[in-house]
């Protein structure tokens, strides 16, 4: 996360005339992705250079800030035992690394902290992955499937998950005709039977113990689509909110780049 108190702060300080030379659609969505500390101030051009001196020193205050949590973060996985932290968590014990199937494919940490992967070592993966191996207790999903809004700290933040991870998906799912079969496919989930009356409801696996379901109601009759992401009752056992919403907003921006790479243009906000 930035300095910023919320993504309002940012807006204010920001023109509004929505050009997106900055990559985002909106200043509504680069205020989120500058308060999320995924985007510096400076990446909007039509600010000036006092007030991103101001305001980037406190989003670099807080990347460095970032920077010495994950060092932490890093440092206690590495005091974990590897063989019991490999059973507790799902994973596996590869060549000294803990492994984790990462969305159907292997993601690990060796005994020096190195991220051992095929795939891009993600922001968004990489703390709720050493958080996940310091927390996961264990225990199994239990079957029951809750909003984002449920997940204790998660009702104030909503609104944001909604514009990052949900609207998000849901325009991609709108545009890509065949993203659920192209994700399970690409991503190892699973289309199970239809749930909450949505017309396809899809599991994927972020983490081996944290399934996250998307559920898609197609456009019918006038009414415009929705989608809505839950995750299993027991995520707070192994996350908190803040690493929940990293990983939506993470799977979201994953699959608007994978549209845009397979060619569908996506519809401006
Ligand atoms: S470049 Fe600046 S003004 Fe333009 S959309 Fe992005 S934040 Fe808004």
């Amino acid at each position: 996360m930035s300095g910023f108190a919320n993504a309002m702060e940012v807006f204010s300080l920001l023109d509004r005339s929505n050009c997106r030379r900055c990559g985002e659609k909106t200043c509504m969505a680069f205020a989120g992705a500058v308060f999320l500390g995924m985007k510096a101030l400076s990446a909007c051009p039509k600010l000036d250079a006092e007030t991103c001196a101001r305001y980037g020193d406190r989003v670099s205050l807080d990347q460095e800030k970032e920077e010495q949590a994950l060092s932490v973060l890093i440092d206690k996985v590495r005091r974990l035992d590897p063989v019991e932290t490999a059973a507790r968590t799902g994973g596996k014990l590869s060549r000294g690394s803990i492994v984790l199937k990462v969305l159907g494919k292997d993601f690990g940490i060796d005994a020096a902290g190195n991220f051992v992967t095929d795939i891009h070592v993600n922001n968004w993966v990489v703390v709720p992955f050493l958080t996940y191996l310091l927390q996961c207790s264990g225990e199994q999903p239990s079957g029951t499937w809750i909003a984002y809004r449920e997940i204790a700290g998660g009702r104030e933040r909503y609104p944001l998950f909604q514009k990052r991870c949900e609207d998000v998906m849901k325009q991609v799912a709108d545009t890509w005709p065949d993203l659920f079969d192209d994700i399970v496919h690409l991503f190892g989930g699973e289309r199970v039977a239809a749930q909450f009356d949505a017309d396809i409801s899809v599991v994927l696996r972020p983490l081996p113990k944290v399934p996250v379901m998307i559920c898609y109601w197609k456009p019918a009759e006038g009414l415009a689509s929705e989608l809505n992401v839950f995750f299993d009752a027991t995520v707070e056992r192994f996350l908190d909110a803040g690493a929940v919403f990293n990983l939506g907003a993470g799977l979201a921006r994953m699959f608007e780049v994978l549209a845009q790479r397979h060619g569908f243009v996506l519809p401006a906000e």
